[in-house]
């Protein structure tokens, strides 16, 4: 590690933080957080039990009436001050998060900025929680519909958008006035840490927020989500997980948004301007090592331009560099682990096995590092088994159709239904595969949907909810009906 690498590292607290105290763990484990790039160890952390859990669920239930009180203006403006925290330190916050997680600099920069983005623009949708007034249809009665926090909520976030995914819910949580527990990814928990402290320092008041690193995720949260305290349940992470949360939110009927895994489609038409599909393909493919919910994971292209599809993309994705994230001219970082980088090298395997062609990559790269090389790959036959397993690596498999109906069709042949893109100059084709698309995010003519701004999220297996937008906060809130009678 450089001395700013070190220095970067020695400012975070890596102790728990514990209703807004920070503290070691009650058993006084640790556990390592490792460079995926180098496999060396930056750091140990506090490593949270079950102890702990309860501990800082007493704190959420307690300041939970208090802090519903809180001023909605108030809300906002700790969120606005936080958000202005993380851009005066974004070349700092975004170093510990390429160390920690091994995504380009450049990239990590990116994702401070749209981590704070979910801050200011839930600072801004704090004082416009609006409800409603009605005469009821048979004049007799007045509706007054009121909004209120749900509640203490339990967050739990992945380790691939370390910041993010973190703001993406603490945002609303903090804007409608709801507690919460943390319980960020083992591998990225500093850059979570580093969040706590940020948030503690624009005001956030004692007890709002706890941030729980542990090695051992179900102790900690199954008897959370068992307790009958927490009242709602806020995940991003795979299918697999997800469902065995759901599972355990149904004993005590609990609110739940689900940010679940993806297995994008990426439609390129004979009439796409071919230019902005081989940048559109780069971004949905590239962006984050391919580790991202919204990797384009199968890339359609029609039969006229397929072939000189696959050549530009092959020549874009083979100038790539593969590096350390915060080596100069790195343009790819390693993926999280060893069983990620086998995983994809396993799903490249069977695609070649089942007749694909390898147009550039196709293996592990050097280095101590989990590298793999961006590799495109063509002629992937529809039951290579990477058509419906999320890739998660920098792996672009081309297969090729002819007509409209059948790209839908393949499109929509999966269980997952994240995000989907399409390229094409055709307007009425573009409103019709946006519609048929079964997706809840599609990308027509960019190949980057994420914004703040915009309800995120999915269908099918891909999830429950949406994180951002206008209805990011609905999520944390409750609404309440007030019948009024007696008017006559
Ligand atoms: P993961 O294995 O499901 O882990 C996600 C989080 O769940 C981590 O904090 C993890 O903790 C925790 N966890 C694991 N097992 C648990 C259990 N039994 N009980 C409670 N918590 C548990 O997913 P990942 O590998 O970190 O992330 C990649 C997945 O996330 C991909 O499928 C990707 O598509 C999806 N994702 C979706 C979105 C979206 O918005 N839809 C965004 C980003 C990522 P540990 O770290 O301790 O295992």
């Amino acid at each position: 590690m450089s001395d700013r690498e070190a220095r970067v590292v020695a400012q975070v607290d890596k102790r728990l933080h514990l209703g807004g105290k920070w503290r070691d763990a009650s058993s006084g484990a640790t556990f390592p957080v490792e460079d995926p790039s180098t496999r060396k160890v930056l750091c140990d952390v506090a490593d949270a039990g079950r102890e702990d859990a309860m501990e800082a669920l007493d704190a959420a239930e307690r300041a939970q009436p208090g802090w519903a009180r809180v001023a909605p203006r108030e809300r906002g403006e700790i969120l606005h001050r936080s958000f202005q925290l993380l851009m005066e330190r974004q070349e700092e916050l975004a170093v510990l998060m390429t160390l920690e997680m091994g995504k380009p600099l450049a990239e990590a920069r990116g994702e401070i900025a749209y981590a704070a983005e979910f801050f200011r623009w839930f600072s801004e949708e704090a004082v416009r929680i609006e409800g409603g007034f009605a005469t009821s249809p048979d004049g007799k009665s007045r509706f007054l519909i009121m909004r209120q926090p749900v509640g203490p909520c339990m967050l739990i976030t992945p380790w691939n958008f370390p910041m993010a995914m973190g703001t993406r819910k603490i945002g609303p949580a903090i804007a409608s006035g709801c507690t919460m527990i943390l319980k960020p990814a083992h591998q990225t928990p500093l850059s979570a840490l580093a969040l706590a402290g940020i948030l503690t320092e624009a005001g956030l008041p004692e007890g709002v927020l706890s941030v729980l690193p542990t090695t051992n995720p179900g102790a900690i949260t199954e008897p959370l989500l068992a307790d009958g305290r927490i009242r709602k349940l806020s995940f991003t992470g795979s299918t697999a997980v997800g469902r065995k949360l759901l599972e355990q939110s149904a004993p005590q009927v609990l609110r739940t948004s689900m940010e679940l895994g993806g297995n994008a489609p990426f439609l390129v038409f004979d009439d796409a301007d071919l230019d902005a599909a081989v940048d559109g393909a780069m971004l949905a493919k590239m962006r984050n090592i391919g580790e991202a919910c919204t990797a384009a994971n199968r890339i359609y292209a029609q039969s006229g331009i397929a072939e000189e599809f696959s050549r530009r993309l092959s020549e874009r994705m083979g100038a790539l560099r593969l590096g350390r994230g915060l080596d100069d001219g790195a343009d790819v970082g390693p993926l999280i682990d060893d069983k990620a980088r086998d995983k994809v090298q396993g799903l490249v395997d069977d695609a070649v096995r089942r007749g694909a062609r390898v147009l550039v990559g196709g293996g592990a790269g050097e280095g101590p590092g989990h590298f793999y090389q961006p590799t495109v790959l063509a002629d992937v036959p529809f039951a290579a088994e990477l058509s419906t397993t999320e890739i998660f690596g920098p792996v672009a498999p081309v297969l090729t159709f002819e007509t409209e109906e059948e790209a839908v069709r393949a499109a929509n042949d999966t269980e997952f239904g994240l995000v989907s893109y399409l390229y094409t100059r055709d307007l009425n084709r573009a409103m019709r595969v946006s519609e048929a698309l079964e997706t809840g995010m599609v990308g027509l003519n960019q190949g980057v949907v994420s914004n703040p701004a915009a309800p995120f999220g999915g269908v099918k297996h891909s999830g429950l909810g949406r994180e951002g937008g206008r209805v990011g906060i609905d999520e944390f809130l409750d609404t309440k009906y007030v019948g009024i009678g007696g008017l006559d």
